[in-house]
């Protein structure tokens, strides 16, 4: 083999060995085998060279050529494999099996009662529906039998809006609407209206550990052909076993006065944060109010196109913001609208 391009293959080898990059390689592929590289400048020197001695040297040539090409390529994929591997050794790879590292999120203690509530009462055959915060006068009030002037206004101090609409003291407000919603198929197809509603209520009262101005409500009716207050206390016994997973859960109900029903009552259960013994969250009484109950007054049946003398119901307001406190123990009514995350992403899981 001639000297100087022995010599070459030489110093091309030596160089190849020093690329440890695609870059550097693409360098060195232009040195040598370029227009103008090394092993293309070695055909120059032919020209001095006999005709025989040229046809060898220029085999040499094309060989080494050839030689280089093919060491050139095999060593490209060398190193692209190797920065394919540098690129995914740097990425920190998810692993399923390692806890999550972020915090999770929870639902607050309001929802996830709520979801129970839900739960339990479609599997009873209710709907369950959705209805408005801001609501007009004869929803919220007229057609729950509370006309204009009616002493019961003074109950709720309502805030009102400045085209005389108001956000919902109670989400009665939505059986109206229900009523509508229902009636004909009622009247049509003898189907009893079971409905649950939950929603967001809003009242300007002072706050303590047990008052909010801003605390959510499940409103249920059921009406239909000889309901009673038998169906009425079944059903709330059913769904409060249910919700506090107890079913020696003590309640009782105490007659109570509000205009949409007749007869009224207030279904207390038994505190279950202090047990009975008396605490600020129970008034020291042992009790919580929960929620007014009782049969619908033939006014409001009549006001949602009901004939109150074929059909009766009973409707209730279950509290879902204190049923939440008494089920996970809040003992301040004011923590469920801190957004104190920290206190409320305890409740992670509705067991
Ligand atoms: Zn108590």
């Amino acid at each position: 083999m001639n000297e100087s391009i022995c010599n070459l293959r030489e110093q091309f080898n030596d160089a190849l060995l020093a690329v440890s990059t695609l870059a550097d390689l693409e360098t060195l592929k232009v040195e040598y085998l370029g227009k103008k590289g090394l092993i293309t400048a070695l055909l120059k020197n032919m020209g001095k060279l006999s005709p025989e001695e040229k046809k060898t040297f220029g085999s040499e040539v094309n060989t080494l050529k050839g030689y280089a090409t093919d060491a050139i390529a095999e060593k490209f994929e060398a190193l692209q494999k190797a920065e394919l591997q540098r690129e995914l050794d740097a990425v920190e790879l998810f692993d399923i099996s390692l806890p999550p590292v972020l915090d999770r999120g929870s639902y607050h203690p309001v929802t996830l009662v709520q979801r129970r509530c839900e739960e339990v009462f479609r599997t009873m055959g209710f709907a369950v529906e959705d209805y408005s915060e801001i609501v007009t006068d004869y929803e919220c009030f007229e057609s729950l039998n509370i006309p204009p002037f009616h002493p019961a206004r003074d109950m709720q101090d309502t805030y009102y809006l400045d085209n005389g609409q108001l956000l919902k003291t109670q989400t009665s407000a939505a059986q109206n609407a229900i009523y509508k919603k229902y009636r004909d198929a009622l009247i049509n197809e003898g189907k009893t209206i079971k409905a649950v509603f939950p929603g967001r209520c809003f009242r300007n009262e002072a706050t303590d550990a047990c008052h909010e101005n801003t605390f959510f409500q499940m409103e249920g009716v059921m009406v239909g052909k000889d309901i009673s207050i038998a169906n009425l206390i079944y059903s709330m016994k059913t769904m409060l076993s249910e919700v506090f997973d107890n079913y020696g859960l003590k309640v009782r109900l105490r007659p109570g006065f509000f205009p949409f029903v007749e007869p009224g009552f207030e279904l207390d259960i038994s505190c279950q944060i202090c047990g009975g013994e008396g605490c600020p969250s129970c008034k020291h009484s042992g009790w919580l109010e929960l929620c007014p109950c009782g049969m619908i007054h033939p006014n409001v049946l009549r006001e949602g196109g009901i004939d109150p003398d074929e059909y009766t119901g009973f409707a209730f307001g279950l509290g879902l913001t204190r049923l939440a406190m008494m089920k996970y123990g809040v003992k301040d009514i004011r923590d469920l609208n801190s957004g104190a995350l920290t206190a409320m992403s305890q409740f992670t899981d509705d067991k």
